[in-house]
Parts: C-alpha cells; structure tokens; sequence
C-alpha cells in the first residue's frame, strides 16, 4: 500500500451510536422513548419541551423494536461496522474499535453478545478464521496471537490468567517501552490460537475473570476497561528467479469494551468507588482528546498534539491509534427518558470524536 493510500484510509474516524430495546425496570416505570433514529440521523426529544437534539453519524443503530424493518441486529452492526475492520486488518492496517456508554446502555451486549446474540468480538474471530480456512495456501500463511487483559483504576490485570490461588489478590502488570514497537504491557500472557475453538475458550475464562462490582446503578456493571488483542502475522512466500522470499505483515486488532461512561456523582460515591470514578473519567476523557485530534489531524492533514500519555489506555493503543490504523467507535444508548440526560453526554462525546 502506498503511504498516500494509508493517509487517505485514516482520514476519519468512524462513529456509529445504537440503541437498545427499552429494559424491563424502564417498561415499569413507563419511561418515554426520547430517541429516534433516521438514516444516519439520531434525533433526542426533550419528553417535556419537545425540543429536539439532533447528532449525526455514520451509522444511527436502532434496535428498539424486532419488528421494525430499520431493526439493527448483532449481525447488522457487525457487518457495518467490524466487517470493514477485518478486511483492513487483512489488508495490514491496524485497526481499533471501541463501545462507548453508559453502564446497561448495552456495550458487553454489543461487543460479546451471548450464545445466539453473539456480539462483535466473537462474530470478528469467526470470520476471520473461516476467511483464513479458505484463502490459506502454501504461499500465504497466517499466525495468530490473542491477549486479554482490563484496565482497571488505571492499573492493569491480565484476564488469561488465573488469580494467584494464595494470596487471592491479582498483582498488576506494568507498561513498557518498545524502542520500535512503542507502549507494551510487560509479562502480559499472549496464547497462539488456531482455531475459533481456542479462542472461545480463552474469552470464557477471561469474561470470568472480568473485575464486577456492586455500585447503586447496576450490580453487574463493570467499571474497567477490557482490551481484546489479536496479533494477526501474515508471511507471504514469493519466489523472484527462483529464490524464495518471506515477506511479513503484522497487524494489531484492538476490540475494547470500556467502563461506564456515567459521571461518578450519578452513581454513590465515596472513598474507593470515588477514586475509580476519577480514574475512568479520565481514561474516557483522555481518549475523546486522543480520537479527536487524530480526526483533526486528518482533516486537517497539519500535525496535532496526541494527548495519549495522559492515560494508560491511549497510552498503551497508541500503536494502533495514529499513524497506520483504522479506528471505530460505538456508543451505546438507552432509549428512555431516564437516562436522558447520560444519552445527551454520550452523544456529545461521540460527535466530538468524528
Ligand atoms: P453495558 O455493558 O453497557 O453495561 P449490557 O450490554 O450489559 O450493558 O446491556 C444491558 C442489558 O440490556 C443486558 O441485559 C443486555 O442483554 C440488554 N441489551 C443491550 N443492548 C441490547 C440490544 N441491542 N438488544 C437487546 N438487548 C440488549
């Protein structure tokens, strides 16, 4: 690929918004829709004044109601907005894809999903296989590499593997320095995997090992952030007058569900859970900055200060953020009146990020 051709491809970032079916409690409670969605158009409306707020995007996910024929499931949001990816990954590029939202507006539903519902990080590890299944040949061949670990408080803990049985307690791991490679998480476990079978293996203890706990909001919420990695090589064989050449291509796929995107006042807070909520804010706030500027910086094809040390998150993606990379963003929504204010910062958020 020529370096015009990748300067072109990173022009912007791509930023799609969905939301879910209303949830039970929000159904008893009668809460309003205040969402619509029209093409890529995502319009809120004020349930009292009637005032709308209108965002665009490049896809506006609705997922409210089966029957409606605008109905976006798993696989649609996939197809849109992960697929694309994949084919950059091929390609070399290293690409990034993020769930942006509130806590229960539907981020782990969209990117893990569950059994039928499969959401995009399986639906991602399925293709990819089956494309490999039937492009590998004896000239292309492909190794893969996956980790998985969460940022948590700004510290991070590998999620492939276990706890130390003794002392319970979960040591994190630091980040490091790659002369050429750039930020890397040192001692970090990296497991070759072969098939769609290991790598459903691998999620099912690390999606165990995810740190919970209960705040006010909702008791499964998550409040770290999970990266996903997939280290994809591809050595294609040539022959020139009969000699043989290896030629290789590495990229990284980052597929991140973050933290709850809730400003800590709305939620109880206090001690630890205050501290937490500091930490998340500004990883979020951070990587708003970071998305940003890249998009600025394309636009604008002048360079823009990257803000990315100022967490551990952007810090550690930065290799796959700026330069040779392809990055998406998802911001997930609830439907109800409830949330209406939340719904308004996430969409503020994800409009500053194009
Ligand atoms: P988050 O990860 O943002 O905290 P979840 O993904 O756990 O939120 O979603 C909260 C609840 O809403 C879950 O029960 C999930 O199954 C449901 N849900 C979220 N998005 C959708 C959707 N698009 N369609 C159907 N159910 C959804």
């Amino acid at each position: 690929v020529q370096p015009q051709e990748l300067k072109m491809e990173n022009s912007a970032v791509t930023v799609a918004v969905r939301v879910r079916p209303f949830s039970t409690r929000e159904k008893n409670e009668k809460s309003r829709q205040v969402i619509f969605m029209n093409n890529q158009e995502t319009v809120v409306q004020h349930p009292d004044t009637k005032q709308n707020y209108t965002f665009t995007f490049d896809f506006s996910f609705c997922s409210i109601n089966e029957s409606d024929a605008s109905f976006a499931s798993q696989q649609m949001v996939y197809e849109k907005l992960a697929r694309p990816l994949l084919e950059r990954a091929f390609e070399g590029f290293n690409t990034c894809l993020f769930a942006y939202g509130q806590t229960g507006s539907g981020k782990s539903y969209t990117m893990m999903g569950f059994g039928e519902e499969a959401g995009v990080i399986p639906r991602f590890c399925e293709e990819l296989f089956s494309r490999l299944s039937r492009s590998e040949t004896k000239e292309i061949s492909c190794h893969l590499e996956m980790s998985y670990f969460e940022v948590y408080n700004e510290k991070i803990h590998d999620l492939l593997v276990a706890k130390d049985e003794q002392t319970q307690k979960k040591m994190p791991l630091r980040v490091r320095e790659h002369p050429v490679y750039g930020p890397y998480v040192a001692d970090l476990s990296t497991n070759v995997v072969t098939s769609y079978a290991d790598i459903q293996t691998w999620l099912a203890l690390g999606n165990k090992q995810r740190a919970t706990a209960a705040t006010g909001m909702n008791d499964k919420s998550s409040r770290s952030h999970s990266v996903f990695t997939l280290v994809m090589t591809q050595t294609k064989t040539e022959f020139v007058e009969e000699e043989e050449h290896d030629h290789c291509i590495t990229s990284r796929i980052n597929l991140v569900d973050l933290a709850g995107s809730e400003r800590c006042t709305s939620a109880q807070t206090s001690g630890d859970r205050l501290r937490e909520g500091a930490s998340i804010n500004k990883s979020l706030l951070t990587l708003g900055k970071v998305i940003s500027s890249l998009s600025e910086q394309a636009q604008s094809r002048k360079k823009v200060f990257t803000p990315y040390r100022e967490s551990v998150l952007t810090w550690l993606l930065k290799e796959s953020l700026g330069g040779n990379s392809k990055t998406a963003m998802i911001a997930t929504l609830s439907p109800a009146a409830s949330n209406m204010e939340e719904t308004l910062s996430t969409l503020r958020y994800a409009h500053q990020a194009r």
